[in-house]
């Protein structure tokens, strides 16, 4: 069964421990090509995340992220870099992984629109507009002052829109959240994040939020981040992650159901889902609950309709 990935964070590991191999099977790297290939990983998401350790992030900063994410990732020749429609469709009628190149925090853009541009040309397809702080476009969700989107960062969502980068809306807060559900006139997506009726945790997404996605036709990453998924029990397993699966459904949202592991940004597991080389025990309970239709779509058809639509043509 083909799979997509909507977020994870292993250019960052990359970036912070250049000893690590992308192409072997490395302990320390929850996504290597042969994890992906062994699990059926057709599509994988590369998040560009400025750690915190970094005390000024800057542009250059980003380059070099972009940077690793072609000498280490897209120049194996098992993985072929989409940036539109065409490449999805090379990508899903050959036997190359696809890599989508996304960013996640918007600090090191320092509210200049021209390097934006600059990386829509270099095949950013996705932007997640804060981390869980306030930057200069708009508050994180764990921002004590709970804002929305500054002036520049409501000018931001505007280039956004007429580029056609996706907004992603995961860390981000909720006053600003629902600024964009007003001010953004195209589909957005939530990369990594669940639902909170299932696990109250400010990072996943109230029932209104959830609606509002299903209303835009976006798309919602669910996350194994193990306290986004179960706030109670300590050791989580998959079968908690499909209470989340369920919960989107009731509220009408079978259609934007997808996954975003937060693979390599995430330093405990779902029992079963240590790395990206597990999502056969993920496929297993799948196909355990629900149709092989339904199945299929959570896995990658849903997130394949979302792209086919809103990737450059
Ligand atoms: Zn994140």
């Amino acid at each position: 069964m083909k799979i997509m990935d909507g977020h994870c964070d292993a250019l960052t590991k990359l970036y912070v421990n250049p000893k690590l191999d992308f192409e072997k099977e490395d302990q320390e790297l929850d996504v290597s090509y042969p994890r992906l290939k062994h699990a059926g990983v057709k599509v994988q998401c590369f998040a560009i995340y400025l750690s915190d350790s970094i005390q000024q992030p800057t542009f250059d900063h980003i380059l070099q992220m972009v940077d690793i994410f072609h000498r280490k990732i897209v120049s194996h020749s098992g993985i072929r870099f989409i940036q539109n429609v065409q490449d999805w469709h090379e990508v899903e009628a050959g036997d190359q992984i696809g890599a989508i190149l996304t960013l996640e925090g918007v600090d090191a853009l320092a509210g200049n629109l021209t390097h934006l541009r600059i990386l829509y040309h270099l095949g950013v397809r996705s932007i997640g507009l804060t981390w869980n702080y306030a930057n200069w476009a708009a508050d994180g969700v764990m921002e004590p002052r709970k804002g929305g989107f500054t002036r520049k960062g409501k000018l931001m969502l505007r280039e956004l829109e007429t580029m056609g980068i996706i907004a992603d809306v995961s860390h981000l807060s909720t006053a600003a959240f629902w600024e964009l559900v007003e001010g953004y006139n195209k589909p957005f997506i939530a990369s990594h994040s669940n639902a909170q009726k299932i696990c109250p945790h400010p990072r996943n997404l109230s029932d209104d939020q959830i609606k509002a996605i299903i209303q835009c036709q976006g798309q919602i990453g669910l996350t194994f981040v193990p306290y986004f998924v179960d706030s109670v029990n300590l050791a989580v397993s998959i079968p908690g992650l499909l209470k989340h699966i369920d919960h989107v459904c009731s509220l009408g949202g079978e259609r934007q159901i997808g996954f975003g592991s937060d693979f390599d940004g995430i330093e405990q597991w779902i029992k079963g889902l240590r790395h990206a080389g597990q999502y056969e025990n993920l496929i297993e309970a799948l196909c355990k609950n629900y149709n092989e239709t339904q199945v299929e779509a959570f896995l990658f058809g849903n997130w394949r309709n979302f792209m086919l639509t809103n990737l450059p043509k």
